[in-house]
């Protein structure tokens, strides 16, 4: 029953899109780039419980993301010292990956698989009055993770 189950949601995964299943932009826990690492900040974070975290450019909007920052970035740090996040996200250097909205599941599957990566941003193009450019600015609507994907293929629903 259970194998029953994972075959149909691998085989549904080429009918549902990123957006389906991914954690929209608003309800996504982020710090921003210019924030200092005190016992505030740790005490948020690990609160917070997610592993990887969006950074925000310093004033922007929780779409404006710069970069990433790994809760495991954060164990060899002392809340005494008043780290900036910007100095410990310009030191590791998360390469941050963004795939359209309508990319299928199976294939930002294979997207995670060869980039060996385990979230990615979620871009929509910016709607611009009646103007249809294909080089249309993109903006982030949500971010999806591995977690999302393995979630269609093992859940009944
Ligand atoms: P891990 O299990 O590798 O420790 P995690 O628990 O932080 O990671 P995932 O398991 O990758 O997160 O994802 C679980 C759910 O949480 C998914 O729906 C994902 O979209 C969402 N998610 C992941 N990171 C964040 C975040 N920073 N803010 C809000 N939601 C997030
Ligand atoms: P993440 O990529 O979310 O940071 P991770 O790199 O710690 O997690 P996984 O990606 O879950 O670990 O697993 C990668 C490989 O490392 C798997 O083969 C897993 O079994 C192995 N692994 C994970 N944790 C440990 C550990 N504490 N000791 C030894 N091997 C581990």
């Amino acid at each position: 029953e259970d194998e029953k189950i994972m075959i149909e949601g691998a085989l549904k995964l080429s009918e549902k899109n990123v957006r389906d299943v991914m954690t929209p932009i608003n309800h996504v826990f982020t710090v921003c780039e210019e924030e200092i690492i005190d016992y505030d900040f740790m005490g948020r974070v690990s609160d917070a419980g997610y592993s990887r975290i969006p950074v925000t450019k310093r004033g922007g909007r929780n779409s404006d993301i710069t970069g990433l920052l790994f809760l495991r970035d954060l164990v060899m740090l002392d809340p005494d010292d008043n780290t900036i996040v910007s100095t410990v996200t310009n030191f590791y250097k998360h390469q941050l990956m963004t795939v359209d909205q309508d990319m299928k599941l199976d294939d930002m599957l294979e997207e995670f698989k060869k980039n060996h990566h385990h979230l990615s941003l979620v871009t929509m193009p910016i709607q611009t009055g009646t103007e249809t450019d294909s080089k249309a600015e993109r903006e982030t609507c949500g971010i999806i993770t591995l977690e999302d994907i393995i979630e269609e293929i093992i859940c009944d629903e």
